[in-house]
């Protein structure tokens, strides 16, 4: 490490960035963007260099694990060159997991060169096996093109896990060919709770929710289960099924504060910095990096100053039957 490690107010060391490099994707997922988008110009994206120097700003501070995020990172063009260089610092120890969210779609054509560069581990988002519920959730998507994307991420040698946002009335009905699924195909399987992103609808939202206490209290119904006292730094909670021996994750950010473990921040494709993904503060790293192209200097100084500002925690809440702390940036913006 270059530099002293970033430390916020609450005694927090922040070693995870996740990082959007696009605000594009090639699905219109009903629950995270609009059918119609209005997509950033290319001029306000950083480049593929500027993520670089971002990047490794951060790995200087002591960043040890970068999720690679967005919109759909691998429909942005040329990422390839983006993970070759940074996989660097992974050669060198400075960086300790290079990883990646992604839709699954263009998996066939760029897993093997990612495993090749030194990843690891994905995670894929997919919230049901069949066809038609596919292509109405995604609006956009092909379950097969997916499906063919996994084999590929299984054959190079990727470790996947399978995000799957829980959807009351739409996956409710195949949590159990979903976790079947996974423990066949050897996927670790983590599920997600709506969040109140975007502008989609406060009505919709709410008829959507589902806790994950009742999902996982159906879960017992079938498999016996034991908490996992294992955390990954992350909102996630571990259950094993102690008949099958599967790990299963709870993503719960409105049931479960996960806050006070909060070991990460995110930057979105322009540059934005945000200390915590259910607060609107956000400090520019644009500027700093385009005011001197040749210097990280005032770069690390407004990182350090916005570390500074990280709050406790958000203000998510169902609780009252509206939506309070509701965020009007869409999740592809902040990158998930
Ligand atoms: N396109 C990639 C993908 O879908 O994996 C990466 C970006 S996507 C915004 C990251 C994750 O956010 C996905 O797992 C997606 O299901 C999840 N997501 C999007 N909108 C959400 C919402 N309103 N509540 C909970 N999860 C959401
Ligand atoms: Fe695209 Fe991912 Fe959002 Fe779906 S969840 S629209 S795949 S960014």
């Amino acid at each position: 490490m270059e530099h002293a490690p970033l430390i916020d107010p609450f005694a927090r060391p922040i070693s995870y960035l996740r990082m959007s490099v696009t605000d594009r994707c090639d699905f219109r997922c009903t629950y995270c963007m609009a059918e119609h988008m209005q997509f950033l110009p290319k001029k306000e994206l950083l480049t593929l260099e500027e993520l670089d120097r971002l990047a490794s700003a951060f790995i200087g501070l002591g960043v040890r694990k970068l999720r690679v995020t967005g919109g759909e990172p691998l429909v942005r063009r040329d990422i390839m060159t983006f993970f070759r260089s940074v996989s660097r610092h992974l050669d060198t120890g400075a960086l300790e997991e290079l990883t990646l969210t992604t839709n699954g779609s263009q998996l066939a054509r760029f897993a093997p060169d990612l495993a090749a560069l030194g990843m690891r581990r994905i995670n894929v988002s997919l919230d049901t096996l069949n066809p038609e519920k596919f292509a109405k959730i995604t609006r956009w998507g092909r379950l097969e093109q997916v499906m063919q994307g996994l084999q590929a991420a299984k054959a190079a040698g990727l470790r996947v896990k399978i995000n799957s946002v829980a959807l009351k009335g739409f996956n409710e009905d195949e949590l159990f060919d979903l976790i079947h699924w996974c423990g066949e195909e050897g996927f670790d399987l983590t599920f997600i709770e709506v969040m109140p992103m975007g502008d989609l609808g406060e009505e919709d939202r709410l008829d959507q929710y589902w806790a994950l206490d009742d999902m996982r209290a159906r879960i017992a119904t079938r498999h016996p289960m034991v908490d996992l006292a294992e955390r990954t730094g992350g909102p996630a909670r571990y259950v094993k099924l102690t008949d099958t021996g599967q790990k299963i994750g709870f993503i719960t950010p409105l049931t479960h504060n996960f806050c006070e473990s909060c070991n990460r921040v995110r930057v979105t494709c322009t540059g934005e910095l945000f200390m915590c993904l259910g607060q609107e503060d956000n400090a520019d790293l644009r500027a700093p990096i385009r005011m001197a192209p040749d210097d990280d200097g005032p770069l690390i100084d407004t990182i350090r100053a916005a570390i500074l500002r990280k709050p406790k925690g958000h203000d998510f809440d169902y609780s009252r039957q509206s939506i309070a702390g509701q965020m009007t940036r869409h999740m592809s913006h902040t990158g998930g």
